[in-house]
């Protein structure tokens, strides 16, 4: 038998531990309602894949649509800070967690909001990750959601594919810097979403460019931009690119990124859903 991937739905071996994909589907807690989830996923960490999450949901929000973001980044959460979201998640009487609630009305969890320190590092292994996760999604009072973003676990590994067997995501986003998109980084990301049967709705280009304070030329700081080529390759749209922007960096710094004019991400709404 060959190594497994964890993919039976294209493995033809009958042992032990085969489940079809809809086996592993954590349901949704009955009071719930959550109309479209949508993944954010990157190759690899640090590329902006929290940024991008934290912008759709700004976008979303300002559309007038009931946002939530599920903070799936467990080991490096981000979330709450853009958003200067502090205190501690609450669960009600039957041990279902109840989302806070940023200044504009976007729902988060977040493990960042469950530990006694925020600075605590999180060292969980890869299963009590995945479990964390499927209780964000089955174990959380989600009310009237029209669509979540999952700021999903980076990397194409053990952890992100558990939770895109997990959960039923409508479709993901692929977020990538201009050097990702030369290498196979962005591909194996593609890959693992075609392997597990997941729609990429767009792709979205990170530190794409700098623009001039001055005269308002755009700098392409890593070169000329890949994203259209792998877009076509793969016939998937481009959802939009953002500049090195220290505004952006400045207003999750200081929890204000629902008070930023500028989000570059308007456009991918419409999109998206
Ligand atoms: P990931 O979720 O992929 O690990 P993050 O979204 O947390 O990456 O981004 C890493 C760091 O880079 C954060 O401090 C974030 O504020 C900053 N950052 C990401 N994208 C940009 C950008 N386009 N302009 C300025 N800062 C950015």
């Amino acid at each position: 038998m060959s190594e497994c991937t964890h993919d039976c739905s294209s493995c033809g071996e009958n042992c032990s531990s085969r489940q079809e994909p809809q086996d592993m589907l954590e349901p949704l807690y009955e009071k719930s309602n959550v109309k479209k989830v949508i993944g954010v996923v990157s190759g690899k960490g640090g590329v902006g894949k929290s940024m991008t999450t934290s912008l759709l949901a700004v976008a979303a929000n300002r559309k007038g649509l009931h946002t939530g973001i599920l903070d799936g980044d467990v080991t490096g959460p981000s979330i709450p800070q853009s958003f200067g979201l502090h205190e501690r998640l609450l669960g009600n009487a039957d041990g279902i967690i109840m989302p806070a609630m940023t200044n504009l009305g976007i729902e988060v969890v977040s493990v960042n909001l469950m530990l006694e320190e925020e600075t605590q590092p999180v060292i969980w292994r890869g299963p009590v990750v995945t479990d964390v996760i499927k209780q964000f999604w089955g174990k959380t009072l989600w009310r009237d959601i029209d669509v979540m973003f999952v700021d999903m676990p980076p990397g194409t590994g053990e952890v992100p594919l558990t939770v895109f067997q997990s959960m039923p995501l409508d479709g993901i986003v692929v977020v990538a810097t201009p050097q990702d998109l030369v290498g196979m980084i962005v591909e194996k990301a593609v890959n693992m979403a075609k392997m597990m049967d997941v729609p990429i709705l767009g792709l979205v280009e990170n530190m794409s460019y700098i623009k001039c304070p001055d005269c308002g030329k755009e700098i392409r700081v890593f070169g000329e931009s890949k994203i259209e080529a792998i877009g076509d390759k793969y016939q998937v749209p481009v959802l939009g690119k953002l500049p090195i922007d220290p505004k952006l960096t400045e207003a999750c710094d200081n929890g204000l990124i629902e008070n930023l004019e500028e989000i570059y991400l308007n456009g991918a709404i419409d999109a998206l859903l």
